[in-house]
């Protein structure tokens, strides 16, 4: 158990499912606790959250849903990954989930490879931002708004002050990090989910709006986070004007 790679919350009311993603979780050295059903998930959550370092969240559940479970659990732990298995293929319920604060999803049937890479990327992410976060507890600056990493906070650009997500942070910071220069969506992946996969790019275009949301005033004209077509973002601390 020394080399646990992490404790993760599985959600999932499949067993088929449930069993072969233990299996072979623990085969990859993460200790897992499977519930069956929202409640039970919801219940062991809000009895100690900081004792998972990422859950693995079915959307379609008895009792309680994973959208519920994202909408509640949220705001009371908000370092928490969660990364959501969905069975629909609706675009919509992706975003939905993203916006609730999901970290990240995975599209049912998948390849178990494939979750696995996301579960080991969603778990080093988490770790390396407590402790990066940790120590940097500096704030900076992105276009209007200002980061507060020891805090989980933001001060957005309409001085609203949010508590945030350590995958937003990244991502806010690997932007401030690097003005005028452009970050190809694989490699934002990279960066801040600690994965690369070919085809998964939506996540990062949600999580770009996301940041938008912080960074510029209600209105404003052009966005400090361009669009670079067929190449992918690009921090402007003017924008408007050529970087
Ligand atoms: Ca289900």
């Amino acid at each position: 158990m020394s080399d646990s790679k992490g404790r993760l919350l599985l959600v999932e009311d499949e067993p088929s499912i449930g069993e072969t993603l233990q299996f072979n979780l623990e085969s990859e050295g993460f200790e897992v606790d499977w519930k069956r059903d929202g409640l039970t998930a919801f219940d062991a959550l809000v009895a100690d959250a900081n004792r998972y370092d990422a859950v693995i969240l079915d959307l379609m559940l008895p009792h309680l849903n994973g959208f519920e479970i994202l909408a509640r659990i949220r705001p009371l732990a908000e370092r928490l990954p969660i990364l959501v298995l969905s069975a629909r293929s609706l675009d919509s319920d992706k975003v939905k989930a993203l916006e609730l604060g999901a970290d990240d999803y995975v599209t049912k049937p998948f390849s178990l490879n494939e979750l696995l890479l996301r579960a080991h990327g969603i778990v080093r992410r988490g770790q390396w931002s407590r402790e990066n976060l940790r120590t940097t507890q500096d704030s900076f600056t992105l276009g209007d708004a200002e980061f507060s990493p020891g805090s989980h906070s933001v001060m957005t650009a309409g001085n609203e002050k949010l508590k945030i997500t350590p995958t937003e942070m990244l991502l806010a910071k690997t932007f401030a990090n690097n003005p005028g220069r452009v970050l190809s969506r694989q490699e934002l992946l990279e960066t801040v989910w600690q994965y690369s996969s070919g085809t998964e790019t939506r996540t990062v275009d949600v999580f770009v709006a996301k940041i938008r949301r912080y960074t510029d005033a209600q209105g404003a004209a052009n966005s400090f986070i361009e669009t670079v077509r067929g190449l992918g973002y690009l921090y402007n601390p003017t924008p408007g004007k050529a970087s």
